[in-house]
């Protein structure tokens, strides 16, 4: 099977929030499609994927240097022997005369092409992506997941309401575990954020909140000691995601699990941070994101060194609720799947369609990741001939 065109577009994500560290007025995500010359039920087999959210889109890169050499190389390069084509063929291939380290944007580049490609590969072989990763590694299969919905940004306007309101919708959708923004305004404002959500969820479900990276030593500090209080899941990204000694710092001083590892795009990185983060495998929380950490080639190699260093994949939650992270966490047994609590958005509409009961999702049959059946397809693909 020859690959013969990857097309790249980028989409305007447009979403007027903010964090404790970004606006998401400007953000973009890119849309890829890897088109074979192999057919499926008379139509193009076509392999797509679609961003993570928050690093921008990967158009330049890819246009620039990933997609030439993909589309230059000998299909023998990444020929499965099988008539196939062989995801890890394919991640070698086009990380050909890439230097180590350094990573960069490039990780969220190569990470579009190897979702894309995972995509056709279950495609071609009539499986839903998350059964063929389950197949791969030889586990059962299984398409339901834990899932937390993922938003309380701040707004200019009746914040706390309308955060409660979100908080109540999402429970009415079947969700039971919820996380919000913190470190934007003052610590008691913060506070007070959290008391009103511990007000709205019931007994059995639960709150983390996340700090995108922005604390200082003395900010963390006065946060993990005040939320030591109240009863969360974890706490996010308290400071910088590569300050590992701080990480060590804070999980020596507070019992409060943290969460982290979202801005960390290689196993490289995952490596450094468990060595040196002073994390905690009975209840810390590892974040790496698949599509923005070179895709599930090099998620596979993160989740072998999580193992040398005696971390179970039920301690991953992925970052960024979408699709690709959903079936991963299905097929790979992670711990919990990201989705976005705001479904009038492009992300949030993305997964709008999946059954969530009792804080678990229920993961579509259809060969692939399922992208095609998602509400916001034609959106993402205005041009794809499904
Ligand atoms: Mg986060």
């Amino acid at each position: 099977m020859r690959i013969v065109a990857v097309k790249e577009r980028t989409v305007p994500l447009s979403a007027a929030s903010r964090n404790a560290s970004i606006s998401f007025d400007a953000m973009t995500a890119s849309a890829l499609e890897v088109v074979t010359d192999a057919a499926i039920n008379g139509k193009p087999l076509i392999g797509r994927a679609f961003d993570s959210v928050g690093r921008y889109g990967h158009g330049g890169l890819l246009r620039e240097r990933f997609i030439p050499r993909l589309v230059a190389a000998d299909p023998d390069d990444y020929a499965d022997g099988d008539g196939g084509i062989d995801p890890d063929k394919v991640w070698t291939t086009v990380m050909r005369d890439e230097k180590p380290g350094g990573h960069g944007e490039r990780p969220g580049a190569v990470g579009l092409i190897d979702a894309a490609v995972f995509d056709l590969v279950a495609k071609q072989k009539g499986l839903p992506l998350w059964a063929y990763l389950a197949q791969r590694e030889g586990r059962p299969a299984e398409n339901r997941v834990n899932i937390y919905a993922s938003g309380g940004h701040y707004r200019a306007d009746d914040d706390v309401r309308q955060l409660q309101d979100d908080i109540r919708r999402a429970i009415a959708r079947g969700h039971r575990r919820f996380k919000i923004k913190i470190g934007g305004i003052p610590l008691s404002n913060d506070v007070r954020r959290i008391e009103a959500v511990l007000n709205v969820i019931e007994p059995g479900m639960a709150l983390a909140v996340d700090g995108n990276g922005t604390f200082t030593r003395e900010t963390a500090s006065a946060y993990a000691e005040t939320l030591s209080d109240f009863p969360l899941a974890w706490i996010e990204e308290p400071v910088h995601p590569l300050d590992y000694d701080l990480h060590r710092e804070l999980a020596e001083r507070f019992p409060l699990p943290i969460a982290t590892g979202e801005n960390l795009f290689s196993v490289d990185d995952a490596r450094n941070l468990l060595r040196y983060g002073g994390l905690r495998p009975d209840r810390d929380v590892l974040q790496f994101d698949v599509s923005l950490s070179y895709g599930i080639v090099e998620y596979r190699r993160i989740l072998d060194t999580m193992a040398e260093h005696g971390w179970a994949r039920t301690q991953c939650a992925p970052h960024a609720g979408h699709l690709l992270a959903l079936n991963v966490v299905a097929g790979l047994g992670l711990g919990s799947a990201e989705t976005a609590i705001d479904e009038d958005r492009l992300f949030g509409k993305l997964t709008s369609a999946i059954s969530v009961t009792d804080g678990r999702a229920t993961l579509p049959d259809a060969p692939g990741t399922g992208l095609e059946a998602s509400p916001v397809f034609a959106e993402i693909f205005p041009d794809a001939l499904q």
